[in-house]
This record gives structure tokens, C-alpha cells and sequence, in this order.
């Protein structure tokens, strides 16, 4: 057993200090980003915002945040001939914004070889994920979507560490996506006791991931838009949100009235409901990760995405950044003792 007594941090312990700026509007801040991916020399231009591949995971959330230049991640679970015919379908700023995404089982390689084919467009960006990336069997995984898809882009993960990032670099992936434990849904620190605090983990990962010309998704653990700027100031390259879209109507999940007022079901795609919806009930070996809630329904996720935008540009404007892609030069954070418990109110996006 090894014991590190470096102090690991969350998003809730920091804050961003104002910076001195000559900016005179929010207007003026350039809130998107361009990124070449490094396997394939492809570049892609947007706010850097994904819908994860959970219940947010939708065809209809990929059409809503496209028209924002934000993207989405599918989730795993759609029939073969639906998303055959998104694919076939879909405009280009739809797809181009879209991450198919995918296990590593030889089932779920066949699905997406289907979904090339038959949809005739080469699928462009490919999230190949696990909860756990450090096993031999997933690094040979992405070695092999690399190979056979030459032309895709890989977004690999789920890791927390600079060197385990590194290889999947190195391995194939152009982008990986850190955070285990971080997520609203999850039970992971509380069932396996595994995980890491995701701003050490953004930290040590984008850093590790940029010096190989890869890139760098922050996963899991933002529960407001102040978090989602500390991580793009941490470095991420692009910032993954499960719970901050779920009651959405583009999120999937059964709606429900309690006391009059509408209620969506949304859960962990590892837990007990997401084992039933999907393979009819939870193999006894394994534990529920994952965790089922209702959220109050809260519109579209238009809504979201522009309170996002709205966020990112004043965080932009506090740290004098001009465009996005500054902010993170120009941002110093601070330790706090807890951001969190500072506020007075619970704080809920949309109101
Ligand atoms: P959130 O934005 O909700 O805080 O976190 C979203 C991320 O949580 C997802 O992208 C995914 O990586 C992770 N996640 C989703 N469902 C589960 C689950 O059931 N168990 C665990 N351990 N992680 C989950």
C-alpha cells in the first residue's frame, strides 16, 4: 500500500480570481473553441459543451445543442435501424456535433461497422468508453477502432490519471474523458471507494494528454455552470454534463406528476433502473453504481445552453479573456474552503 498525502481538489474548493480586462462587453467574448484532433488532422469548431452519453444521450438533445455549436454523445442504447437513419439523415452541423458512442465487445464493433455501412456516412467521432479505462482489454480496444477507423476521431476513457490518459493517447484516442466517481448519478466512491476529486484529476490528465498534442474532456461532477468554468480554466478542452441536462424534454425517462408539478426520471447508466430498461435486470456479480432520481422538469435544453453561454462569457470577462481559449492562461484559482456551503440557496440551472 502506498499513501499520498498531496491534497486532492474538487471543483466546490476553489474560485477563479477577477483579473484586471479591457473587455467592455460580455457581447465581445469569443466563447468557442477550434481543436485538430491528432489522429486525424480533422478540426471542429463550437462552445465545447457535450451532453453525456446517459438519458441526455438523445437524437433530440444532438438537434437542440447543434444549434448551439455544442455537441452531444449518444447513448449506447439505440437500435441499430434508428440510428441508421439519424445518420442517414441528419444535417451536417447535426453530425458534426455528434459522438456515436460505443462499448468495447465484439457486439458493440459489429453495431457501429452496421451503422457505417448501411448509414453510408463515415461515422466521424466515436466515443469508445468503459467505466474503468486501465484494463489491458481497453487499451487493445482503442488500438483497434484505430485501425480500423483511420478516419474518426476517438474520444477514449474513463480514467483519472496523467499517465493512463497518456497511453490512451498514444494508443489512438485524439481526446480522453477523466472523472470516475465524480458524477451526480454515481456511486462508485461509495461502493468501490474509488474515484478521484475531479479538479486534480483535470489537472494532472489535460496536462498529461496536451503534452502529447491529445485532448481533454472533464466528465462528471458539474452541478452548476460555475463548475464547468472552473474546469475549462483547470484546462479541459471539453466539459461532459449528465445531470445538468437531465429534465430537459430532450432527455430521455418517464415523466411523472407528484403535488402537481412534472417530475423526469433520470438515472446512472450503471444503475439498477438502467439494468432493467436495458438488459432486463443487473447481473448478480455486479453492483448497481448508479443512482435513480427524479428531476423537476425544466424545459428545453436550449435553455441550458444558453445560460452556459451566458456563464462562460462572464467568467471571460472576470478573467480578461477575450476568447475562451485565453481563460485558462489567464486564470488563477484560489482554495477555498468550500464554495459550495457558501451560498445561501441551493443553486438549480434554469431558475
Ligand atoms: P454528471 O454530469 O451527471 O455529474 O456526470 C456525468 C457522468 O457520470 C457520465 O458522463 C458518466 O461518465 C458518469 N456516469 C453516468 N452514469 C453513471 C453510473 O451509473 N455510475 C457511474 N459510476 N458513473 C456514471
Amino acid at each position: 500500500m502506498r499513501l499520498e498525502l498531496e491534497p486532492q481538489l474538487d471543483f466546490s474548493d476553489v474560485l477563479i480570481l477577477p483579473k484586471r480586462s479591457i473587455l467592455e462587453s460580455r457581447k465581445d467574448v469569443d466563447i468557442t473553441r477550434t481543436f485538430t484532433f491528432r489522429h486525424t488532422g480533422k478540426t471542429w469548431t463550437g462552445t465545447p459543451i457535450i451532453a453525456s452519453n446517459m438519458l441526455t444521450g438523445t437524437f433530440s438533445m444532438a438537434h437542440a445543442l447543434s444549434k448551439y455549436n455544442m455537441m452531444t454523445a449518444l447513448h449506447k442504447h439505440y437500435p441499430l435501424e434508428d440510428l441508421i437513419e439519424f445518420f442517414k439523415h441528419s444535417d451536417s452541423n447535426v453530425l458534426n456535433n455528434t459522438w456515436y458512442s460505443m462499448g468495447i465487445v465484439d457486439k458493440d464493433f459489429n453495431k457501429l461497422y452496421e451503422v457505417y455501412e448501411r448509414s453510408g456516412q463515415k461515422i466521424e467521432k466515436i466515443l469508445c468508453e468503459v467505466a474503468n479505462g486501465y484494463t489491458n482489454k481497453y487499451v487493445e480496444s482503442i488500438k483497434r477502432l484505430r485501425v480500423n477507423f483511420p478516419e474518426s476521431i476517438i474520444m477514449a476513457g474513463n480514467v483519472v490519471t496523467g499517465e493512463m490518459a497518456a497511453e490512451l493517447i498514444l494508443a489512438g484516442a485524439d481526446c480522453v474523458r477523466a472523472g470516475i466517481g465524480g458524477g451526480q448519478m454515481c456511486l462508485t466512491r461509495k461502493i468501490a471507494g474509488v474515484g478521484r476529486p475531479q479538479l486534480s484529476t483535470v489537472i494532472d490528465t489535460a496536462d498529461a494528454v496536451h503534452g502529447l498534442k491529445g485532448l481533454l474532456c472533464s466528465d462528471g461532477g458539474c452541478s452548476q455552470p460555475a463548475d464547468v468554468n472552473i474546469a475549462l480554466c483547470a484546462n479541459a478542452d471539453f466539459v461532459m454534463l449528465g445531470s445538468m441536462f437531465s429534465g430537459t424534454d430532450e432527455c430521455a425517462g418517464s415523466v411523472e406528476e407528484i403535488d402537481g408539478k412534472m417530475y423526469k426520471k433520470f438515472y446512472g447508466m450503471s444503475s439498477n433502473s438502467a439494468m432493467e430498461d436495458f438488459y432486463g435486470g443487473r447481473d448478480s456479480y455486479k453492483a448497481s453504481e448508479g443512482r435513480t432520481t427524479l428531476i423537476p422538469c425544466r424545459g428545453s435544453a436550449a435553455l441550458i445552453a444558453e445560460e452556459l453561454c451566458g456563464a462562460i462569457r462572464s467568467m471571460c470577462t472576470y478573467v480578461g479573456a477575450e476568447k475562451l481559449k485565453e481563460a485558462s492562461k489567464r486564470a488563477t484559482l484560489i482554495k477555498v474552503s468550500n464554495r459550495l456551503n457558501q451560498s445561501y440557496e441551493k443553486y438549480t440551472v434554469g431558475n
